[in-house]
């Protein structure tokens, strides 16, 4: 009996394994292969290190989805930290350990939890004390969809592990084995070198989801995979993996002794050459490689002359003080309200209707200037203003819709930064539109919230900014996410010049930007704002089935839970940031 899983393409005759037959794959097909159950794990890559050990184990659910050793490679000690995404990669095994529908929870499909990465930060922790390399192996579908891993704060751990990341004292490499995908997979990237094996795929969003949200169905996950370029050697083309790991004469999960050989031969060259542990040169060579990250263009300054403007999105009173109530407003008792509402009523809520909850507005970026700065301090940085949002993977679409949203919002991007005055004291500030494509998380924003860093630093002025947005976007494919842990370096380099750096948190900040700039800094979160977390609702109640609690994701909710300290009404912005900052240069 062949004790062997097969996907579909390998129980076709033509298909032999050979490099051509790999090459001649759909795009789906090498997605499938870079998470073919037997391709090794982290926890079979542990056999070529030596003096290997476990440490910080722990029983809490989750603590599995990541393991940590202490090792040594070519005597010098290493810190593992690997992404575990199931028991076994042995076919068998994994068959039989599979019908204990506890075994099953436990291994969570793959899916880190918040534990995983509090595990992980401990890890990187004890590395830097114990002088330890760190090497990080990278295997998984996505972090944990559900309610619970949202009040344990999974989108603040993931910020946490990626923050760490960017801090930490000792040199840093990352390997992703297998299936690298979404923020479950970026936390643990942001390092100084990350390598991929050949038949690895390194992605922001799963091609089923992206169809879904391109094509308005799920079943043409191929095109949405092809589009994307999902594979690790086009990661290697856009310059965010450091090289490909060979899979010698066939996939992993096929010459498994060859492939554990070949991880080595690299790791020790990477190890050898670079494990100079003096602080100071660690983190410069971290802030070189991260400065390259992204690709943007530039627009022509005609251009941004001739679309830029400040937009707001708050509605116009009546000379009576009223507004329009909004549409479908329903209270309890599934009555209809119509009544017009009080603009003053309106601002006490921060826009908030009283009756169902409703959102009027979702302020702009200038609306959100305006709250924080004092009256027209704010002027745009030249070093930021022309950046615009560069098509690299030719994604459907999107130059069309570029075009179209600047238009919209009098923005060159969905970031504008520039210097402004509160109450007197200079800052940099960085401001998200929400209305510039969700505020996605992309390379142009990186490389805004960079500048802007390097800014405040010569100015030697705090850093202020303002999150939102629903995550990183798609159509710059995995490069978007890539950005993220730039961004962390960027505030890394504020926080160890001794400038304050303060985060407002806003309606929505999700994803990509909540485990990017919204976890750092001093965190301040909206009066009554919503949609704060990792996932977002519809897709953790599609994945569990089931519906989330009332108020989920509100300010209120995540203070309930532990994760808004300080929630600021708009008008009191200034104060509350003033506050924070004046003891400081
Ligand atoms: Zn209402």
């Amino acid at each position: 009996m062949d004790n062997t899983f097969k996907l579909s393409f390998e129980q076709d005759l033509n298909f032999n394994y050979s490099y051509q037959s790999i090459d001649n794959l759909s795009e789906y097909g090498k997605y499938e292969l870079s998470f073919h159950p037997e391709r090794p794990k982290y926890l079979d890559y542990i056999s070529i290190f030596d003096v290997v050990e476990p440490c910080l184990e722990s029983s809490e659910f989750g603590a599995c989805l990541v393991q940590t050793h202490r090792a040594e490679l070519e005597g010098i000690p290493i810190m593992l930290i690997g992404q575990q995404s199931g028991p076994y990669s042995n076919y068998t095994d994994l068959l039989e350990s599979l019908k204990d529908p506890e075994t099953v929870r436990i291994w969570n499909h793959g899916m880190p939890v918040p534990a995983s990465y509090e595990r992980a930060v401990k890890a990187i922790k004890l590395a830097e004390e114990e002088q330890r390399v760190i090497i990080i192996f990278v295997d998984t579908p996505g972090a944990d969809p559900t309610e619970q891993s949202e009040a344990n704060g999974i989108a603040w751990r993931i910020g946490d592990t990626i923050h760490a990341l960017a801090d930490v004292k000792v040199p840093t490499i990352s390997l992703i084995m297998n299936r690298a995908c979404s923020g479950g997979a970026i936390a643990l990237t942001g390092t100084d070198v990350t390598l991929a094996m050949e038949h690895s795929t390194y992605l922001v969003i799963t091609p089923e989801a992206c169809s879904s949200i391109l094509f308005h169905t799920r079943s043409r996950a191929n095109e949405a995979a092809e589009v994307s370029q999902i594979t690790s050697k086009e990661g290697y083309i856009h310059g965010i993996v450091d090289e490909l790991i060979p899979e010698p004469n066939g996939p992993a999960h096929r010459n498994k002794q060859q492939a554990l050989a070949s991880v080595k031969t690299v790791l020790r060259e990477y190890v050898m050459n670079d494990s100079d542990f003096d602080p100071k040169t660690i983190f410069e060579k971290r802030v070189d490689r991260w400065k390259k990250i992204g690709h943007w263009e530039e627009v022509d300054p005609s251009e941004l002359n001739s679309l830029h403007r400040p937009v707001t999105r708050f509605p116009v009173p009546k000379s009576t003080g009223y507004v329009k109530r909004h549409v479908k407003c329903y209270d309890t008792n599934g009555n209809r309200h119509y009544d017009p509402e009080s603009i003053k009523k309106l601002q006490k809520t921060n826009f908030v209707c009283d009756v169902c909850g409703h959102r009027y507005v979702r302020p702009s970026a200038w609306d959100y200037i305006n709250w924080i700065v004092d009256d027209d301090s704010f002027a745009e940085h030249d070093e930021t203003k022309l950046i615009a949002d560069k098509d690299i993977l030719g994604f459907p679409g999107y130059v069309e819709k570029l075009k179209e949203t600047r238009r919209k919002t009098g923005l060159v991007s969905a970031m504008i930064t520039g210097n402004g005055i509160i109450l007197g004291k200079d800052v940099v500030l960085c401001a998200t539109d929400f209305g510039f494509l969700g505020g996605s998380f992309c390379m142009s924003t990186g490389e805004k919230v960079w500048r802007a860093a390097q800014i405040a630093i010569d100015r030697m002025v705090p850093l202020i900014l303002q999150a939102s947005g629903g995550g990183a976007r798609m159509h710059e494919g995995c490069s978007s996410m890539v950005s993220i842990p730039k961004a962390h370096v960027a505030i890394s380099c504020v926080e160890n010049a001794g400038l304050p750096v303060v985060t407002l948190i806003t309606d929505p900040t999700l994803g990509g930007v909540a485990i990017g700039m919204a976890s750092r800094g001093k965190q301040l979160f909206e009066f009554n704002a919503g949609h704060i977390g990792f996932s977002g609702k519809r897709v953790i109640e599609q994945y569990t089935g089931k519906k989330t609690s009332k108020g989920f994701q509100t300010v209120d909710w995540l203070e309930k839970h532990g994760h808004a300290e300080r929630i600021i009404h708009p008008k009191d912005l200034r104060d509350v940031i003033y506050s924070l900052i004046k003891s400081k240069n």
